[in-house]
């Protein structure tokens, strides 16, 4: 082996040691309330697709439609010769989603945090965030060089102390997730702009897991709080309950303007692809036309929790369809999974760096598709896979 190969390899195997190992698990056929790896259909709680439509006909025709109209890809970035009509029609609906004047799509999720956080601050502003922010946000954060603090999950108390020199600062900051992926519990919007307004600071928050799902036309966490107005920028993905790929920035005109000219991963990338931008469109329609799939997910997320506890299995209260069910050790949490393969049934087993060191998990999700016996099906296994392994 190379000196590179030898001393990667050495890393990953420590890795291993630890239980914190990743490998990919090559699916034969597209998921829905199924998964289909390895030769094995297995019934599936932990995809995003919350709503169902990923791979839905609406989707799939939507997709097809914009690859025959607008082709495979952009030809370029935004700003040059890739601004398809196509992706200022979906911008005009994702800002109509978030209730505000205008929107900037990017080719992912985690490509908007880390192109847009250090458009916004620098060297010299503060940054206050939420312990339990995604990696985007994080990584954002860092890159922009501005001073971050982290403050207790939802604390906002400690928010405030961390706030106390602020006027040492130039800007500032407030970042959250909405709906916190790892937890499934949201982040107290209206108190946070209560916050912000007293420390002359700015929210921005990710609602990569509220969007399509809360909010009584699916607008997400801030449409919910009734904080549509006072968060400055909303972040969500179009790769989560929208079933396509890419993300977003909605806000004022001022805020998209600037981003057009400042938010490098935004200028110095091809625009998005037409396919994901005929689908997420699709997805829009759906959210507008068919609420009854919020209704089905939320009344999803309500069974299965009260199913898992019926069967002794603690989880926390939520409105969202995530639902952790804490295992503590990584180890622990790859044994739990294992067995709940063996049983057909696949949760993702959550693990450090992805969640703090000690409260490794299963991170159920539900979408609209699964029925009633699919969650007394998992909420059986569950609860028998946790005492095998006590
Ligand atoms: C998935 C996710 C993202 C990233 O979105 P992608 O479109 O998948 O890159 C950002 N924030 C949160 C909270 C997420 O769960």
């Amino acid at each position: 082996m190379s000196s590179l190969a030898l001393e990667l390899a050495a890393e990953t195997d420590g890795l291993r040691e630890r239980s914190l190992y990743r490998r990919m698990r090559r699916q034969d056929l597209a998921p829905g309330s199924r998964a289909f790896v390895d030769g094995r259909e297995l019934l599936l709680f932990g995809s995003n697709n919350y709503l169902g439509l990923a791979n839905s006909p609406q989707l799939r025709a939507a997709a097809i439609a914009a690859v025959e109209r607008w082709g495979g890809g952009a030809t370029g970035s935004r700003l040059t010769t890739g601004n398809l009509a196509l992706f200022e029609r979906l911008e005009a609906e994702l800002a109509e989603l978030k209730g505000q004047d205008a929107a900037l799509l990017f080719p992912s999720g985690y490509q908007a945090a880390v192109a847009t956080l250090p458009a916004l601050v620098r060297s010299g502003d503060l940054i206050l965030s939420d312990a339990l922010n995604h990696a985007c946000l994080i990584d954002g954060c860092r890159l922009s060089g501005a001073e971050v603090r982290v403050y207790r999950h939802r604390d906002f108390e400690h928010a405030a102390a961390l706030l106390q020199d602020r006027q040492r600062f130039r800007r500032c900051l407030l970042v959250t997730d909405g709906v916190f992926s790892m937890d499934g519990d949201v982040a107290d919007l209206p108190a946070l702009c209560d916050l912000a307004e007293a420390h002359e600071a700015w929210v921005m928050v990710d609602d990569a897991h509220g969007t399509g799902v809360l909010g009584d036309s699916g607008g997400g966490t801030a449409e919910q709080q009734g904080a549509r107005q006072r968060v400055d920028i909303h972040f969500g993905t179009l790769s989560k309950a929208l079933g396509s790929v890419g993300g977003f920035i909605a806000g004022s005109a001022e805020l998209i303007d600037y981003l057009h000219n400042r938010a490098r991963g935004f200028i110095f990338t091809t625009a998005p692809n037409p396919a994901a931008a005929g689908a997420a469109l699709a997805a829009l329609e759906a959210v507008r036309r068919q609420p009854d799939l919020r209704e089905k997910l939320s009344g999803n997320g309500r069974r299965l929790r009260a199913s898992l506890r019926a069967r002794g299995v603690e989880v926390p209260d939520g409105i969202t369809p995530i639902i952790p069910v804490l295992v503590g050790e990584a180890e622990r949490a790859l044994a739990v999974m294992a067995r709940l393969e063996a049983k057909g049934i696949w949760i993702p087993a959550i693990r450090p760096p992805t969640v703090p060191a000690g409260t490794a998990r299963l991170r159920m999700s539900v979408t609209a598709e699964h029925s009633h016996h699919d969650l007394d099906l998992a909420a059986d296994a569950v609860a028998t896979a946790l005492a095998e392994t006590a």
